[in-house]
């Protein structure tokens, strides 16, 4: 079954303690409870932009266990589809998060199903679809045979380059949008001095998110700087994958790039004033004008 956008992406069980301090090597820390968050930013992706109304698909991979079980339904309380979730013999990626007084996070990932998703099926699940969104944590085989499959075919692609990693020149100018925060730009550039730069590897048009400061739109010739709302962030986690999932929702939906923008920053916003990732992505009708 044809969908407008599919993401292709990781899906992680966050299995989050509260402890005074993290241990240090050979040391044994007494921590509160575990609270398991679905997360993983494939599957962020993909629930932010299924709260908007879009009809959205995740390609990814989880174990046959409790934790795959969690995040598929999660997944489907959002309204994502979840037919291209493949079900593995290894394990469901698990994020092991220590929060510490202080806000500070410390995070061990272990990526599991999300490294044996293989990019073989990736041609059949981006049949019909009008825009594809892929982020890392997954391979990078996966990654750049998605973008290439989906530019031959048509499809509007995306890349969140978030975990920041080496692609292939080929796959960069294959995309019709690359987005990155400002961190991953000056890696990707070598230097924070000059993100127009980003077009010249290769990309249609590149959205680099600033934080508070909101994002610039780069495109050949233009940049737009969209302001971010003022607001009382609370919790940035997933702000990012958020902002990636409704900017692929208002391209799907017909957006010019520079509004798509505009309606993602105004979503990030909202998602940085609540706690968590998935929980914190707002609905169309919790818009300005919604
Ligand atoms: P994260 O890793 O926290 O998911 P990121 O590093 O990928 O985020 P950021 O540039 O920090 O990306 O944030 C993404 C978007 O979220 C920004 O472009 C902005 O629209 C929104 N945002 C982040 N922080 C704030 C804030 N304090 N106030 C308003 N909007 C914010």
């Amino acid at each position: 079954m044809a969908h407008d956008v599919v993401v292709v992406g990781s899906a992680n069980a966050d299995l989050v303690v509260k402890a005074e301090r993290r241990p240090g090597a050979g040391e044994t820390v007494l921590g509160e409870d575990t609270v398991i968050m679905p997360g993983g930013k494939g599957a962020n992706t993909a629930v932010a932009a299924a709260r908007l109304g879009a009809d959205v698909a995740l390609f990814g991979a989880i174990g046959d266990d409790h934790h795959g079980t969690i995040l598929l339904d999660s997944l489907r309380d959002a309204g994502v589809h979840t037919e291209l979730v493949e079900t593995t013999a290894r394990p469901t990626g698990i994020a092991y998060i220590t929060v510490t007084p202080d806000g500070e996070n410390s995070i061990l990932v272990s990526p599991g199903a999300n490294h044996a998703l293989e990019p073989e099926r990736v041609e059949k699940a981006l049949s019909g679809a009008k825009v594809m969104v892929v982020s890392l944590e997954i391979p990078l085989r996966t990654v750049e045979r998605a973008i290439e499959t989906g530019a031959r075919a048509g499809v509007r692609t995306l890349l969140n380059l978030s975990p920041a990693a080496a692609l292939s020149e080929r796959t960069l100018a294959a995309l019709d949008v690359l987005l990155v925060n400002e961190h991953e730009a000056a890696w990707l550039l070598g230097s924070a001095d000059d993100p127009a730069k980003l077009l010249d590897l290769g990309p249609r048009a590149a959205v680099v998110t600033l934080g508070a400061r909101g994002a610039l739109v780069l495109t050949p010739g233009s940049a737009a700087e969209i302001a971010a709302p003022q607001v009382d962030a609370v919790d940035t986690t997933g702000a990012g994958d958020g902002f990636t999932g409704a900017l692929a929702a208002a391209l799907a939906g017909g957006a010019d790039l520079e509004s798509a923008v505009r309606k993602a920053v105004q979503v990030a916003a909202i998602s940085v004033t609540r706690p968590g990732a998935q929980p914190s992505y707002p609905t169309a009708a919790e818009l300005p004008g919604g």
